[in-house]
């Protein structure tokens, strides 16, 4: 008989990062690192359990919780086969309650927290296979996938039909590719260096650095003043050599013109991409700059789903689609942009600056190498290097590469230890900082 799903336990799980401004960019100088994690128990006799987060940067996590919570009825008392057995009624389930629906629809907070469950429960089905995300959606057949999505308001430039072609297409060589994948690992470049609150010589000393280990890409944080920008890129550009890709990132600075003029000086030091110039919702606005300066514009990080990503490509807006595993609703939302992007030839780059998105969208573009696109030229995953000690199965970089994950699960469950040091407001780790401030 299959176990049932008891509890949905949340946590509000804070990092203190603002104190050594780890994660500080141009709109965001003292981000705090925080999930609000979701822990699905069961009362299966070997401890079965499905475990998935929110990543926010402190103040608002909150918010996040409480909202997850509000999704506790769609979950208690149901068998985990019934969730596991049809992920995508359970994904349609949580994104389609008729009155939470108000609060987007689907975007926002509320469609955050739904993907927080949503991905808890791919953790979970994934437990139960003894696979990780990655192979289990990879060992799919492409009607099993389609009907993982919600082709509600994509089918004018993605019909169901075109997704199977895409994905039957790719069917051929995905044991080669897994293969592969287990051999080399996946393209990852690295924010380490870039972080707009670091020092020239922090910059400089973590740019080598990153060269040394393998990386072929960095990021550097801009927008906060050209003046120091473009110091900052001749730094860069000094220290890692003509070769090596350097990409910018705005993080949601400019106006369009502004976009322009910026982008326009910077465009000697050759960035590679620039990402998040202007709002995430202005569709029209990435087109103009991306019309208006040599540099290919990404995003994707805060686009609220999968009707945005849609507009995007098909505005031509975007060279590169930045998905994040825990923005949008979930795995079943990633697959469906997964597939636009295929459509439209547009390479995905994760995003994955903040705590355990590293550990989750790596799965993401794993799946996508071996069974949509089944290719990572002009790909690659985002990393960063804080706070992957408080997972039991963290990220392993190798060369540059991420290595593929091959315990059972989506990678994202926290050790029991950081869960009660590091819990807002009450953990030992933030009652201390309170007795500092009294
Ligand atoms: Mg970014």
């Amino acid at each position: 008989m299959s176990p049932t799903i008891t509890e949905v336990d949340v946590y509000d799980i804070r990092f203190p990062t603002s104190e050594q401004l780890d994660g500080s960019d141009a709109m965001n100088p003292d981000p705090d690192y925080s999930a609000a994690y979701v822990m699905l128990r069961t009362d299966s006799p070997g401890g079965l359990a499905g475990y998935g987060l929110c990543f926010t940067i402190g103040r608002g996590n909150d918010v996040v919780a409480a909202a997850i919570a509000t999704l506790r009825p769609y979950v208690v008392g149901r068998s985990v086969d019934s969730v596991t057995g049809d992920l995508g009624a359970f994904y349609r389930l949580l994104t389609h309650d008729s009155q939470l629906r108000w609060l987007g629809p689907e975007k926002g907070v509320m469609h955050m927290a739904a993907g927080a469950v949503v991905n808890a429960a791919w953790d979970l089905a994934a437990r139960q296979a003894g696979l990780p995300v990655w192979e289990l959606l990879a060992g799919m057949s492409p009607e099993q996938l389609v009907d993982m999505v919600d082709f509600r308001y994509l089918s004018d430039a993605l019909t169901r039909d075109e997704a199977l072609e895409i994905l039957r297409r790719a069917e051929p060589g995905r044991a080669a590719r897994a293969a592969e994948l287990r051999r080399h690992g996946y393209p990852a470049y690295t924010t380490e260096p870039g972080w707009i609150g670091y020092s020239d010589d922090k910059l400089t000393r973590l740019s080598k650095e990153a060269v040394a280990a393998g990386f072929r890409q960095i990021k550097l944080k801009v927008g906060g003043d050209l003046d120091d920008d473009l110091r900052r890129m001749r730094l860069a550009r000094d220290a890692v050599g003509p070769d090596i890709r350097i990409a910018v990132d705005a993080n949601q600075r400019w106006d369009v013109a502004d976009a322009v003029g910026w982008m326009r000086a910077l465009a000697p030091f050759d960035p590679y991409w620039i990402e998040e110039p202007t709002s995430p919702d202005d569709v029209l606005a990435h087109a103009a700059i991306r019309a208006g300066q040599p540099v290919p514009v990404a995003t994707g990080e805060h686009v609220a789903n999968r009707v945005v990503f849609k507009q995007l490509l098909q505005a031509g807006a975007v060279d590169f689609v930045q998905i994040d595993a825990a923005r949008v609703a979930g795995v079943n939302e990633n697959i469906a942009i997964l597939l636009l992007a295929a459509k439209f030839g547009v390479p995905v780059c994760p995003h994955a600056g903040g705590v355990g998105l590293c550990e989750l969208v790596q799965h993401l573009s794993m799946f996508d190498y071996v069974a949509v696109s089944g290719s990572w030229d002009d790909r690659v995953i985002e990393y960063v290097p804080h706070l992957h000690e408080h997972f039991t199965d963290p990220v392993v970089m190798d060369h540059g590469r991420y290595r593929a994950p091959a315990a059972p699960g989506f990678s994202a469950r926290i050790v029991p230890e950081s869960l009660a040091d590091y819990r807002y407001p009450d953990g030992p780790v933030w009652q201390a900082r309170q007795e500092l401030t009294r």
